[in-house]
């Protein structure tokens, strides 16, 4: 029989669609806001919730926004299936059922007082959107903020504008790199850890946050790791096909963890043993 905790958890509310701006050719940011209005939409850096768009199905989705911001929840979307592909065709008004948010997020009380290094790849950089913010927010609580970023090509970058105006800030520093340029690239051609040697690092005192790809995940930590930061100390977010985002189903289940509720977030030292077995 159901527990009223199981019930809640299980149970979407419906957010109304505010927004739907396009990133990139196939990704979009939703701005959600709940149908009663009011500020119900609180959460922490890294975690996620479930979406269920009605009649076609429910999907775990990062939420990308501002923490700060309680009036609404914002999420980037890229489109490779069915679910994904009708939440960027929402319009302004429909509802979604959102359930959550989810999960273990980015160690933001662990990062006080420390450099901070972001290093993301693709959609990967819109789960960790919410800790720039963060830090940007609560600037003398952290170190220097390293921002890495790979994308496929330069209209495959997200937050384009964003990443300029971080750039901006003091004790910032922002890199971007492209596996493909073109003719009008003037930036970095590459993969997002060839980066790692422009980077200003102090690896003694530093919390990294990687997102992306596996094998780029799989690369970037191999690379902080030779670097001298500790396996405690870099953190990545894992990502599995999911159902209950609870516990419940086992879907998510990879190795001994569930990657619902004991992560998404995971320590390296966690996960090396797991990233390094390539079918898992
Ligand atoms: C914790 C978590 C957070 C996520 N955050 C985001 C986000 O912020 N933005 C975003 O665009 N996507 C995110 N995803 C991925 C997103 O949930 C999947 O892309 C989505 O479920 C695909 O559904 P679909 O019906 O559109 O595609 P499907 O038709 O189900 O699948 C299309 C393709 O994507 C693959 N796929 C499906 N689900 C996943 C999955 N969960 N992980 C890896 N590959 C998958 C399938 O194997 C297939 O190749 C997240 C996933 C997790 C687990």
């Amino acid at each position: 029989m159901a527990t009223a905790v199981t019930t809640d958890v299980m149970a979407p509310l419906q957010y109304l669609v505010r927004e739907v701006s396009k990133e990139t050719p196939d990704t979009y940011t939703l701005r959600l806001a709940p149908d009663t209005g009011g500020n119900g939409a609180r959460f922490q850096p890294g975690q996620f919730s479930m979406l269920w768009v009605f009649g076609v199905g429910e999907l775990p989705i990062s939420i990308s926004g501002n923490p700060a911001e309680h009036h609404q929840l914002v999420y980037t979307v890229r489109s490779v299936g069915q679910a994904t592909n009708a939440l960027i065709t929402q319009a302004v008004g429909n509802g979604i059922g959102v359930r959550g948010p989810f999960g273990k997020g980015w160690p933001m009380e662990a990062a006080r007082g420390h450099d901070v290094i972001v290093v993301a790849g693709g959609i990967g950089l819109a789960p960790l959107r919410p800790v720039i913010y963060e830090v940007l927010h609560n600037r003398k609580d952290y170190g220097r903020l390293v921002i890495l970023y790979g994308a496929r090509s330069p209209h495959d970058m997200l937050y384009r504008k964003e990443l300029a105006a971080w750039a901006g800030h003091r004790e910032t520093q922002v890199l971007a790199t492209v596996d493909y340029g073109g003719m009008s690239w003037r930036g970095h051609v590459g993969v997002v850890t060839t980066l790692f040697k422009y980077a200003r690092l102090k690896p003694s005192n530093s919390v990294a946050m990687v997102c992306g790809p596996e094998i780029m995940m799989r690369f970037a930590t191999r690379e902080l790791d030779s670097r001298g930061l500790g396996r405690k100390d870099i953190y990545l977010s894992m990502e599995r096909n999911m159902k209950c985002a609870v516990g419940f189903c086992g879907h998510c289940q990879y190795g001994p963890h569930f990657i619902c509720k004991d992560g998404p977030v995971f320590t390296y030292e966690e996960m090396r043993p797991l990233l390094e077995k390539y079918e898992l």
